[in-house]
């Protein structure tokens, strides 16, 4: 296989480490904003405990997986016995229930691709949107949170790598870009690659969790308490692994024939997923798997036009990475 040109880290990339450190303080949401978060929470599973009592309400998405930056909307799920075709029922009558208790922009959006009620609460001036009986979804997010209590510079890398990701307009699946969630799976998957590695291959573990959702099992190794020191033997710092990821997905992927796999912990190849040729609206032309939906690539949204979108905005990166002044402005100029 031919790759093209991967760069050497030759300079002095260590002075980096602070100004992306600094960056990263300043995404992560404050104590007071968490504070806020959990209020609007309890309010809103008090009121939704009172009409269905044997209900659940869970907290899935950014604001549940530690990948959230600052002023990030909350996603929600609703855990409800419910028949598919009783979904938008229930949305109506939770709309009505939030409307009345005066919460405020309240729509239910029973036509969407994924249907919800969207609300704002006048008093936390927090978005929200609920949804019902995504229960991968919550699966999802607590295998992300896990991960990122493993070590600190999955989080450090993600929210850098997020944030460049708005600031460049890459981070838009209606327009063929790629989700946050994607984002996070490729800098796991990353990190998992290191060598030494920083991340374990969590499903690769003897599990100690384990849930059956729509005919998926679900399982993993989930006491990361005891995995703290994984990545100790990697001393690499957050500086060196933002130039590393970039210039992997710039001039290291495979696009043609490699798919990422958080679940094994490798690469995987297009040919024993076929993944090879479109099929529908999926053109495989960037592959990530997901974790527990394994038929489901994650770069399906990307097209013909996008994915060279991306490719351009990732060799931009890593050529700031490697030879700008200062890195750590240019990297995030709006496009
Ligand atoms: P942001 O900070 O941009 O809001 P986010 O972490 O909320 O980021 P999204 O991409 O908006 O990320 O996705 C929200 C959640 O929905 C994810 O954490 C994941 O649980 C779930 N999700 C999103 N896209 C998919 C998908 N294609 N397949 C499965 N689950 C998904
Ligand atoms: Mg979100």
């Amino acid at each position: 296989r031919i790759f093209r040109r991967q760069m050497q880290c030759r300079f002095d990339i260590d002075r980096l480490n602070a100004p992306f450190l600094a960056i990263y303080d300043s995404l992560i949401p404050t104590e007071e904003e968490k504070a806020k978060q959990n209020q609007l929470f309890t309010l809103l599973e008090t009121l939704i405990t009172k009409e269905w009592p044997e209900a659940q309400l869970y907290v899935y998405g950014s604001c549940g997986n530690s990948f959230g930056v600052s002023k990030s909307d909350i996603d929600l799920c609703l855990a409800i016995d419910v028949a598919d075709d009783n979904k938008s029922e229930i949305l109506l009558r939770l709309a009505d229930i939030l409307q009345s208790d005066n919460l405020q922009n309240v729509q239910a959006l029973t036509r969407a691709r994924v249907p919800i009620v969207k609300l704002m609460d006048p008093v936390t001036g927090i978005s929200c949107d609920i949804c019902i009986n995504n229960v991968l979804a919550v699966i999802n997010t607590k295998l992300l949170r896990d991960y990122a209590k493993i070590d600190a510079r999955l989080r450090q890398l993600a929210f850098i790598v997020k944030h460049w990701a708005k600031s460049r307009g890459v981070n838009e699946t209606y327009q063929g870009t790629l989700s946050s969630y994607a984002y996070v799976l490729m800098c796991i998957h990353f990190l998992q690659q290191r060598r030494p590695a920083v991340l374990p291959c969590l499903q690769e573990m003897q599990s100690t969790y384990s849930v059956t959702v729509e005919n998926i099992e679900c399982a993993f190794f989930d006491q990361v308490d005891k995995l703290r020191d994984f990545g100790s033997h990697n001393r690499e710092p957050i500086a060196k692994l933002v130039w590393a990821f970039f210039n992997y997905w710039a001039y290291g992927h495979d696009y043609a024939n490699s798919v990422i796999s958080v679940r094994t912990g490798s690469m995987l190849s297009k040919r024993e997923k076929d993944w090879t040729r479109r099929i529908g609206n999926d053109r495989h032309l960037i592959c990530i798997e997901d974790p527990f939906e394994i038929s489901h690539d994650l770069g399906r949204v990307v097209d013909k036009y996008s994915i060279k979108v991306l490719r351009e905005e990732f060799e931009r990166a890593a050529e700031i990475m490697q030879y700008d002044a200062n890195p750590c402005v240019k990297l995030f100029e709006p496009y």
